[in-house]
Order: structure tokens, then sequence, then C-alpha cells
């Protein structure tokens, strides 16, 4: 049974090409919502098979746009649709491909901006499963603009991280573009000369695979950087047990100086007084060697130094807040006085 819904395809009747829909419904490219459009099927195809089977799954598309990727989706006979797409625009180009699949599949359109939809109102109940479990019947696919994916990634990953929105449902698994640099910075592994922080910051909640790199040229109109196939897995067992907030400041501070011994950065987690102190005492209780540089370090031993540093915050709580940028309040009384 199982084989024969793998095979299953939808064969969609006959619909403009993408090409076609872009010139028949003036979607002209918006330079302020970042569009491009994946024009070659053959890539869309490959975006859509790097998800892995979606046949039978609950698919939600960030950032549907004229439908290419849709309609690859569609073609894969998923058992529901979720697209949200924040250009009103598109909309009527993403009715035509539901009115074609309408006696098939369950499609919702949602006008709206993806960092702030609820995706979890939209995924049926019965689609969770235990967090230990194989990943749920549930896929996140897009190709957004590079400037909400970086952000939305790390959204994202705070989520998973509290196992909420569609994490509340298990591991659902992510399926995403990215400027190519980005792409490659987000897998990079310890040693690699790529890696910083948003390596560390993935890769300490999911497994992250680069698929295959898009080039520039096969989208319309054509951005100035290539793009990266990503695909996200939350991690069974996520390697950080503190605050997702507390973590993702000590990997910024470790990385702020990425070119000088890590435990450089680690003191601007202190205040300057006792920074050296605090930054020593911490890499101690984590068996770390304060002379290794970020790069160097691997993702479990971020976590140790994390649990470390909260160790240190719950001996000394005002250090939680410490803010190395913050105007030094000498300073501000200094200026206090000039005024
Ligand atoms: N998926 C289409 C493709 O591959 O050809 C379009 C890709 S285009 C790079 C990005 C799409 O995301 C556009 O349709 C744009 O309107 C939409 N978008 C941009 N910001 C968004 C946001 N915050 N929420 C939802 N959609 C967004």
């Amino acid at each position: 049974m199982a084989v024969a819904k793998q095979a299953m395809q939808i064969r969609l009747p006959p619909l403009p090409s993408i090409k076609d829909i872009i010139r028949l419904y003036k979607l002209r490219a918006l330079r302020e919502l970042s569009q491009n459009f994946l024009m070659e099927p053959r890539l869309i195809d490959k975006i859509v098979r790097a998800a892995g089977n979606i046949s039978n799954n609950v698919v939600c598309e960030v950032g549907p746009g004229p439908g290419g990727i849709t309609r690859s989706i569609i073609r894969q006979y998923p058992r529901k649709v979720i697209l949200i797409e924040k250009d009103p625009r598109f909309i009527p180009s993403l009715e035509l491909l539901a009115d074609a699949c309408k006696d098939k599949i369950d499609l919702d359109i949602i006008t709206g901006d993806i960092l702030k939809t609820n995706i979890a109102h939209f995924i049926p109940d019965d689609a969770k499963v235990d967090w230990n479990d194989p990943p749920p019947p549930i896929n996140l696919i897009g190709n957004l603009p590079f400037s909400v994916s970086t952000i939305l990634i790390i959204r994202w990953l705070e989520m998973i991280s509290k196992q909420e929105g569609p994490w509340s449902f298990g591991r659902t698994r992510m399926t995403l573009t990215f400027q190519k640099e980005v792409a490659e910075r987000m897998a990079a592994r310890i040693l690699d000369k790529q890696r910083c922080r948003l390596s560390v910051m993935c890769q300490s909640w999911c497994t992250v695979n680069y698929k295959f790199d898009i080039p520039g040229s096969a989208f319309l109109p054509k951005p100035d950087v290539d793009v990266g196939v990503v695909t996200l897995t939350p991690l069974k067992n996520a390697l950080v047990k503190q605050p997702f907030k507390m973590y993702e400041k000590l990997v910024r501070q470790i990385f702020s100086m990425r070119q000088k011994y890590s435990i450089r950065g680690a003191q601007t987690l202190f205040p300057e007084d006792v920074s050296e102190e605090m930054a020593f005492k911490m890499y101690k209780l984590a068996e770390i060697d304060p002379y290794i540089r970020p790069f160097q370090i691997a993702n479990g031993e971020f976590s140790r130094i994390c649990e470390a540093y909260s160790e240190i915050i719950k001996m000394y709580p005002e250090f939680k807040n410490y803010d190395y940028r913050a105007p030094k309040k000498n300073v501000s009384a200094l200026v206090e006085n000039l005024e």
C-alpha cells in the first residue's frame, strides 16, 4: 500500500506556464519584496524532491509567488497544502491552482506575512506525533527572499527549542533556500572557515544538510548571488538545555571576535572589571581550552560553555542582562554632567 502511495502523482489539467501566468496577471517582480521567480521546472522539482516523500503529507509553502513550486508540490499528491503569501497580487494565480486540484487536495491560501502567521493553526491535529518519533507527515518548504529567510530560520529555531508552532506536532522538517553563502555557513562544521554563529545555532537544534546550488540565472529577475537549498530536521535530543536567548547571546559574543582566542569574545558577556576572571571561570567549569578560536569549538562544547554560563549567572544574577554594547554608566553620567 505504501508503495502505491509513493508512486501516486496528480496530473493537473493543462495550465498556462509560469511565464504566461506572470504576463497574464501582470506580476512584475517587486524589488521591495525581493521577488525572484524560479523559472526552471527541473530545478523546481529538485527543490521539492529535496523535501523527501511528501505524498499524503501536510505541506506548508512560504512565499509561493506565482506558484511554480506549488505546482510541483501538488503533483506529489500531498494531503493538504497551506500557502502563505504576503503579496496579494499572487492570489488569483494561486486560486487557479487551487481550482485545478480542488477535488483532490485541500488547499488553504493565506495572504499574510510568514513572520506573523501561526502556521500550526492550519495543520490538522491528527498529523501530530511524539517528539522522539520519526518526523511527522508535515513539511515546510520555501523559496523566500534572503532577508526574510535568515530572520525566519532564527525565529523557527527558537520555536523548535520550545517545541512550539509546527514543532508542537513533532520534529517537522524544513526545505528552504538561502543566499548560497548563508546556506554554506548554516551547514559549516567545526574547523570550516565559514563556521559562524549561524552554523552553531542551526546545528545545535537541527541536522542541517546542504543539498545543492541553484545559479542566479535560473531566476527572473536574476539575483546578484547564487542560491543554496538546505534541509533542516530537528534533533531528537537538542544539544542545548538552556534557554534559546541565553545560548544565542553566548554564541554571538564568542563569535564577536572571530579571529581571536574565543575567551576574548566570551569576556564581553561580563562587566569589564570582572570580565577576565568570569570568562576564565566559565571556560574552566566547561573544561574548554580558552585559547582555541571560535571556529574550533564543537557544537557540544558550546552547549557546555552555556551550562557553565548559566551556573555563573545563578551565582551572580546581576550579569544576566549585562549588555556589552549598552552605553557604559560612567559615560552616561559624564554626558549628564555636560548637559
Ligand atoms: N516561490 C516563488 C518562486 O520560487 O518562484 C517566489 C519566490 S520569491 C523569491 C519570494 C516570495 O515570497 C514572493 O512571492 C514574495 O511576495 C513572498 N514573500 C516575501 N516576504 C514574505 C513574507 N514575509 N511572508 C510571506 N511571503 C513573503
